[in-house]
């Protein structure tokens, strides 16, 4: 085999389901992640047919199904009065696209990824390994780590995430410019919610400048609730700066009561807010040696609820090329070659969908009025 170990940076959704990829195809991988333990933030994500197609590939959409919801239909409705204004069936999706939409708990996507890549190499795994630099040459890569560590590899992935370190070293010079939202994120026991919420499963309001969006969890037993858009303090980047429901509550008071009564009752420590960053599009995701990978190749804000989908698609073309490949460097550039009009794509549409909140003239679009969910990235050609 010419690539005998092949180093990930950054235990996310991307870069495990890239091990995972590569395991498959007989790759010996080392995933190595800041995290002292490798877990999901508390949070929801929409996992769409584009994504399922290689988690299916990966042998993990079967039990992923199985932890998640399936709503039968998804509601956009009046931000003021929550009225129904449109339906979207999820067996429409599931008959065109071959699979429906889920709604997933974070951590049971990673625990499922963590457990496939653990099991196929009890060793793969390395939490405390916070990447800060690495010395290419034209045989390998040397990665140092904060601890003191070191490792060698023949081919580096980097799947550290929006603030990506690898890609700070390798492409500087990237505009990132805070865009003047913020988002709010948390977690509710489906007890606390009003029934109105829970009756209506996933539902999309979109006021001026601001959305909220609420969808169940796990059977239906958790609501995942997201509200987006403009703010009017600057906040720091990360998912986990805790705020307080009456922030919440202040920037939203014109949404409709039931959806500020779920608000009132998110438990004490349980929201967390974010700022936003715009950031251009990489020029280039690879170099001889190492490529990027999920949102350190295509950071992404969440308009399009896509970044997590991108960053599974990205691991299985990853793993396509390597295997398609007699060298890390045709590997890379195939790799590359099939993937960045697709990132790089997806990331400017997500940037729009992020202007169109902001100006009420510009119409707003789904990833399914986008045609993102065709995409399969198990037989797309590598
Ligand atoms: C509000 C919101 C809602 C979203 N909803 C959806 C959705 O519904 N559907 C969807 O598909 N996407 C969604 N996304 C986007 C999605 O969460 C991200 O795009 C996705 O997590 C990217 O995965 P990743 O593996 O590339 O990066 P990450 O998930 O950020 O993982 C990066 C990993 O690298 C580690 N790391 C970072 N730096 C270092 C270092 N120096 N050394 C070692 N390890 C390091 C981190 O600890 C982390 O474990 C949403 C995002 C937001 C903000």
């Amino acid at each position: 085999m010419y690539a005998k170990r092949i180093i990930v940076i950054g235990a996310g959704i991307g870069g495990l389901a890239a091990a995972l990829g590569l395991q498959r195809r007989g790759f010996k991988v080392a995933v190595d992640e800041r995290a002292r333990e490798i877990r999901e933030v508390g949070a929801g994500l929409i996992v769409t047919a584009n994504a399922r197609r290689a988690l299916h590939d990966l042998g993990v959409d079967e039990d992923l199904e199985r932890l998640s919801c399936c709503v039968p239909i998804m509601y956009t409705c009046n931000y003021q009065t929550g009225e129904i204004i449109r339906e979207h069936p999820n067996a429409g999706i599931r008959e065109k696209y071959g699979f429906a939409t889920l709604q997933v708990h974070r951590a049971d996507l990673h625990t499922l990824l963590m457990n496939a890549v653990a099991a196929n190499d009890p060793e793969a795994l390395h939490p405390g390994h916070e990447f800060v630099g690495l010395d290419e040459t034209e045989t390998g890569v040397t990665v140092r780590f904060a601890n003191g560590a070191t490792d060698s590899g023949d081919a580096l992935i980097g799947a550290d995430g929006n603030a990506s370190a690898i890609r700070a070293l390798l492409f500087p010079g990237v505009a990132t410019t805070f865009n003047g939202q913020v988002a709010f994120r948390a977690l509710l026991p489906a007890n606390a919610v009003p029934d109105r919420v829970n009756e209506i499963g996933q539902g999309m309001y979109a006021g001026p400048q601001r959305y909220i969006l609420h969808y169940p969890l796990r059977g239906g037993r958790i609501m995942n609730i997201i509200g987006c858009g403009q703010a009017t303090a600057w906040e720091e980047e990360g998912w986990a700066i805790p705020a307080t429901n009456d922030e919440f509550l202040n920037a939203y008071c014109d949404f409709a009561p039931h959806l500020l009564e779920m608000i009132g009752n998110i438990p004490e420590g349980g929201l967390f807010k974010w700022g936003l960053r715009d950031r251009e599009p990489l020029a280039t995701w690879t170099t001889d040696r190492v490529g990027m990978l999920g949102d350190a190749a295509h950071p992404m804000t969440p308009f399009l609820g896509q970044g997590a989908c991108l960053a599974i698609e990205d691991g299985m073309l990853l793993a396509r090329a390597f295997a398609a490949s007699e060298s890390v460097k045709e590997a890379l550039v195939r790799y590359e070659g099939a993937r960045k009009e697709r990132g790089n794509g997806v990331q400017l549409m997500s940037l729009e969908e992020g202007r169109a909140l902001q100006d009420p003239r510009i119409p707003r679009k789904t990833a399914v009025d986008r045609g993102l969910l065709k995409y399969d990235p198990v037989t797309v050609p590598v």
